[in-house]
């Protein structure tokens, strides 16, 4: 059984800080107030589907692909009909194809043998799906609204540690971290504002402090300039 990942110290929150962090992500609300994934997406089916394909992967690349596939196969019934084969030419373009081929028919078949062609909306069930893991299964449950979860990604495990909201070496660290200092109100849109915030400011080599909505609240601001 793998070992599961060490608890960081629980942070204890001084008021300036805890006022900073409130500040910071009433910005990202107001800059943005409805964020959704950029993955299309039609039913949670296609929603688990994109997700698990967007693995090592741009959502661009993925929405190309599955605008063609959706257009055939949206249910966990048509997809095991389509068959690996049938899948492997409108996914070949995305990295991990095959691996991720296998994983799709796979957990269509799971989907039409355990659970009458449905997504089970939780976590242990999501999980236990070939290809879905917790990455994945957060932003599922997040995006269709069934629990607040920060999947973290290479963006948000960035972006966190930059603007010092997290200090975890893991991403399931910086996870349980985010979830621990993040505003109640915030926590279902946090995971979206942090990654559109890296992809689009933040972004790793050169991050856009200029442009930055929150960078009179960043700590890492004077290191870059
Ligand atoms: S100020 Fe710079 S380093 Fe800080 S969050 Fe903004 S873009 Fe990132």
């Amino acid at each position: 059984m793998p070992k599961p990942p060490a608890k960081p110290a629980k942070r204890r929150l001084s008021p300036a800080e805890k006022t900073r962090i409130e500040t910071l992500f009433a910005r990202f609300a107001a800059e943005t107030p409805h964020p959704r994934t950029e993955l299309d997406f039609k039913n949670p089916y296609t929603l688990v589907v994109a997700v698990a394909l967007s693995a090592q992967a741009t959502d661009k690349s993925v929405n190309k692909a599955t605008e063609k596939l959706f257009a055939v196969a949206d249910t966990p019934a048509e997809m095991l009909a389509l068959g690996e084969e049938g899948l492997i030419p409108y996914i070949a373009s995305i990295g991990l194809y095959r691996t991720k081929a296998k994983n799709v028919i796979a957990a269509a078949r799971i989907l039409m043998e355990q659970y009458g062609g449905q997504v089970p909306l939780n976590r242990e069930a999501l999980q236990s799906l070939p290809g879905v893991g917790r990455k994945t299964a957060s932003v599922v449950l997040n995006e269709l609204d069934v629990e607040p979860a920060i999947a973290v990604d290479t963006h948000v495990f960035r972006v966190a540690h930059r603007l010092k909201l997290a200090s975890g070496k893991t991403p399931d660290q910086v996870e349980q971290e985010l979830m621990a200092v993040t505003p109640k109100i915030f926590q279902t849109r946090a995971h979206h504002w942090l990654i559109l915030h890296g992809r689009y400011v933040c972004v790793a080599r050169k991050p856009k402090c200029r442009e930055c909505p929150v960078a009179d609240l960043c700590p890492s601001r004077d290191l870059f300039g």
